[in-house]
């Protein structure tokens, strides 16, 4: 709640709370500043096609979550734009230009795909499976009802009798 004291998220300082953020003054002016700091050397990775997350936080000593935290919460602004991170689809570093969320386009589309037809074909599978086990089923039934037969001695034959 707004005027209630609470306890700084990221410092843990208890601080009195005068707007929606969860974060004492110190410490918003701390992250304003580290935003900035990133912002500006995201806007300088342009040249060399970005920078990852985690070469960031190397280079900077700002922590990957804490980055991450920015990023999701849409802090880094146009910055993004030379952010590279990994799709979650097959892995490839991709940058904001080429990404959906958080797959690359090719994963995107594919997963959308995907996810269309899986739903029909779960479906028709649970169906197969239903009817497999059900035939499975019978078949133990079926071998249980059996009596169970000897060899069969019509012809008589013996190799031990000559
Ligand atoms: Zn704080
Ligand atoms: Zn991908």
């Amino acid at each position: 709640m707004v005027g209630s004291v609470i306890n700084c998220k990221r410092c843990n300082k208890i601080f009195q709370k005068v707007t929606s953020n969860e974060h004492c003054p110190a410490c918003i002016r701390l992250e304003e500043e580290e935003v900035t700091i990133l912002y500006r050397r995201l806007q300088k990775s342009s040249a060399d096609g970005g920078m990852t997350i985690d070469d960031l936080s190397t280079e900077l000593e700002i922590p990957v979550e804490t980055i991450e935290r920015y990023y999701l919460e849409g802090k880094l602004t146009t910055g993004v734009m030379f952010l590279k991170t990994t799709c979650q689809g097959c892995g490839a570093t991709i940058r904001e230009i080429q990404r959906k969320g958080r797959f690359c386009v090719t994963c995107s589309e594919e997963t959308a795909n995907k996810a269309g037809v899986e739903v029909k074909h779960m479906q028709t599978i649970q169906k197969e499976e239903e009817a497999e086990r059900r035939r499975q089923e019978q078949l133990q039934l079926l071998k249980k009802n059996q009596p169970t037969k000897t060899q069969p001695r019509k012809f008589g034959f013996s190799r031990s009798g000559s």
